[in-house]
C-alpha cells in the first residue's frame, strides 16, 4: 500500500445537499471526511429546487405518510438551525370543486397539521377570497396552511462550511474519476479541474451522493452491480415580475392532477414551478422547454387576474430529481422518499449510495447514512445535528432584530444591504463586515468588493457564476455592463486569482 496517499474514513462523491449534509454530520461524529464536487457546490439539483422546506401536502394523496411526517417535523428542526435562511410562509390553495372535493382537502390539511408536532408554524384554515384583486373572480374560497421557504444553494454551503469547521476536507471543481477496491480500501482518483491535475485518496468507506449521476457512477466508475436504479425526472421553474404584493405563496391545482407553486421571490419576483418530465441521462445542461414554459404560464393565467406571457419570463431554471426507480409509477407519482443502499459483500470496502430525497429531509438522510456507517467505525459519536445551529444561525430573536444589531455595529452599512446580509449570512455578517472601514468598489445591485473578497476567501467562490447564482442570487439584478465589470475584477484582483490557485491546490 502506498503510504503517501492520504487515507480518510469517509470519502463523499458530490457536494449537493445530501453529500454536504452527510459530510457535516460524519465530521461532527469524529470521522475524517473528504468531499469532492465536480462542479460548484450545489451546482446541480440542489440549486434548482422549488426552495420549499415542506411536508409535501400532495404526497398525502399517495399515502406517503412516513415521508410527510418526517418532512413536517424537519421544518421545525431546520427553522431553529438556520432562522436567518429559512422563512415560514403561508400557502393559499384556491378551491376547485371539480378537481378535489373540499372534504378531501380538509382531511389532508387536518393530517398536515397533526402528523408531527408544531411549535412555530400556525395551523391551516379555510379562507374567503372575495375581491382579493389577485385571483380571477370564480375563485371565491380556499384554504391556507404553513410551510417554509429556503435559499437551497445557501443551505448546501452552510453544511459545507460547518463540515470544514469540523475538520472535513471539501473541494469544488474536483471530479471523482475512478474508485477501485484495493486491500479493503477504496483507492479514489480525482481530477482537479481548476489546476488540471490528477491525484489520489484512500478511503475506508465511499459515499456515492452523486444525485442524478448516482447510477452512472456505480456502473461506469465503480464497476459494481446495483439493483437499485435512479429515475431522473426533470422539473423547471420560471421567474416572473411579481404577480401580487402579499407575502404568501399559492398552490394551484391543475386539471392534470398536478400542482404548481407561485412563490414570492427576492422582493421583486414570483417563482413559478414546477413540471415533471422523465429524463434519460444525467447532465449539467438541463434547460426548460418552450412547452414547459407555456404549461406553467397557462396554469398561472387561469388563476391570476394579471396575465403573463413568454416575453415576461425574466429567468428560468431546471433540475433533475434523482428519484428511486420503481419501474411502474409515472414521473409525478414516483416517490420523493429516499433509499440508502449499503454494498459490502464478502468484507469488501463498504459503499453507501443515495437514491432520492428532498432538500427538506437532508438532515435525516444524513443521520441514516451515518447509522449505516456506524458498524465500520465503532468510535463514531452519536447524532448531534438536530439541536446545533448551522453557521450564522446562532442567534435568538428575529432576523429583523439581528439586522438592527448589524446596523448598530457597522453604521456605514445601508439598511437594504444589511437586510440581505442577515438573510444570507446570519451572524456570519459580522465576519463579513469585519474590521473593514467600508464596502470598497461598487459593482451594482448592492454588491461591493467587500462581499466578493469575503466569498472568495470563505465560501469557495472560484468563478463569478458561483457568487452570482449560488452564494447570492444577484445575477437576477445585474445588467450586462455590471456583469462584465465583475468578470474583469475576478480576472485581475489578486484575491480572486490567489484564491483560484489556493483552492485549486491538491493539498486541500
Ligand atoms: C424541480 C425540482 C424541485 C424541487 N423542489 C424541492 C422542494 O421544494 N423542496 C425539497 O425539499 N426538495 C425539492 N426538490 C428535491 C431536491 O432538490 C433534491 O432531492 C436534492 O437537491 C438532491 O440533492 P443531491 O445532493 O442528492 O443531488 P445534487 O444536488 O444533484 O448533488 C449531486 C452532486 O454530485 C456531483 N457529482 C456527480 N458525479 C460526481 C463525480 N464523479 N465527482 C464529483 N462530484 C460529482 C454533481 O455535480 C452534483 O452537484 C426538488 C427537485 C427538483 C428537480
Amino acid at each position: 500500500m502506498n503510504r503517501e496517499i492520504e487515507t480518510v474514513d469517509m470519502l463523499i462523491v458530490g457536494g449537493g445537499i445530501n453529500g454536504a449534509g452527510i459530510a457535516c454530520d460524519a465530521a461532527g461524529r469524529g470521522l475524517s471526511v473528504a468531499l469532492y464536487e465536480q462542479q460548484d457546490f450545489a451546482g446541480a439539483t440542489s440549486s434548482a429546487s422549488s426552495k420549499l422546506i415542506h411536508g409535501g401536502l400532495r404526497y398525502l394523496e399517495q399515502y406517503q405518510f412516513r415521508l410527510v411526517a418526517e418532512a413536517l417535523a424537519e421544518r421545525e428542526v431546520l427553522l431553529k438551525k438556520a432562522p436567518h435562511l429559512i422563512m415560514p410562509m403561508r400557502f393559499v390553495l384556491p378551491h376547485q370543486p371539480s378537481l378535489r372535493p373540499a372534504y378531501l382537502i380538509k382531511l389532508g390539511l387536518y393530517l398536515y397539521d397533526r402528523l408531527s408536532s408544531r411549535s412555530q408554524l400556525p395551523a391551516s384554515k379555510a379562507i374567503d377570497f372575495h375581491h382579493s384583486g389577485i385571483l380571477q373572480s370564480q375563485f371565491e374560497t380556499g384554504f391556507e396552511y404553513s410551510d417554509c421557504f429556503v435559499d437551497d444553494a445557501r443551505l448546501v454551503i452552510l453544511n459545507i462550511i460547518q463540515a470544514k469547521q469540523l475538520g472535513a476536507k471539501v473541494k469544488n471543481y474536483c471530479q471523482v474519476i475512478d474508485a477501485k477496491e484495493v486491500e479493503q480500501y477504496w483507492l479514489v482518483t480525482l481530477y482537479d479541474q481548476v489546476n488540471h491535475q490528477t491525484f489520489q485518496k484512500r478511503a475506508r468507506l465511499l459515499v456515492n451522493a452523486a444525485g442524478p449521476w448516482v447510477s452512472q457512477f456505480i456502473d461506469q466508475k465503480l464497476n459494481v452491480e446495483s439493483e437499485q436504479k435512479v429515475r431522473l425526472v426533470k422539473g423547471s421553474h420560471i421567474i416572473l415580475p411579481k404577480l401580487y404584493e402579499q407575502p404568501h405563496a399559492y398552490i394551484l391545482q391543475n386539471d392534470d392532477q398536478r400542482i404548481v407553486f407561485v412563490i414570492p421571490y427576492l422582493d421583486r419576483f414570483s417563482l413559478v414551478g414546477t413540471t415533471d418530465q422523465t429524463y434519460q441521462e444525467a447532465t449539467h445542461q438541463v434547460e426548460i422547454s418552450k412547452q414547459e414554459s407555456l404549461y406553467l404560464l397557462d396554469v398561472v393565467n387561469r388563476y391570476f387576474i394579471k396575465q403573463s406571457g413568454i416575453q415576461d419570463i425574466i429567468h428560468s431554471f431546471s433540475g433533475l430529481r434523482p428519484l428511486c426507480e420503481d419501474k411502474k409509477s409515472s414521473a409525478q407519482k414516483v416517490t420523493r422518499d429516499y433509499k440508502l443502499v449499503l454494498q459490502h459483500a464478502n468484507n469488501s470496502a463498504p459503499l453507501i449510495s443515495i437514491f432520492g430525497g428532498k432538500i427538506t429531509t437532508y438532515r435525516k438522510l444524513a443521520e441514516s447514512a451515518c447509522k449505516l456507517a456506524m458498524p465500520f467505525f465503532p468510535q463514531m459519536k452519536k447524532s448531534w445535528t438536530a439541536k446545533t445551529p448551522l453557521p450564522g444561525g446562532d442567534f435568538n430573536g428575529t432576523p429583523e432584530q439581528l439586522t438592527s444589531q448589524l446596523l448598530q455595529s457597522f453604521n456605514w452599512l445601508d439598511k437594504k444591504i444589511a437586510r440581505r446580509y442577515i438573510a444570507q449570512y446570519g451572524t456570519l455578517a459580522w465576519q463579513l463586515c469585519g474590521n473593514k472601514k467600508g464596502l470598497g468598489e461598487f459593482f451594482g445591485a448592492g454588491l461591493y468588493q467587500l462581499e466578493i473578497d469575503y466569498l472568495v476567501k470563505n465560501e469557495w467562490v472560484i468563478y463569478p457564476q458561483d457568487l452570482l447564482w449560488r452564494r447570492t442570487k444577484l445575477a437576477l439584478f445585474l445588467g450586462e455592463k455590471e456583469l462584465q465589470k465583475i468578470t474583469k475584477y475576478f480576472k485581475n484582483s489578486p484575491i480572486c486569482k490567489g484564491a483560484m490557485s489556493a483552492k485549486g491546490e491538491i493539498k486541500d
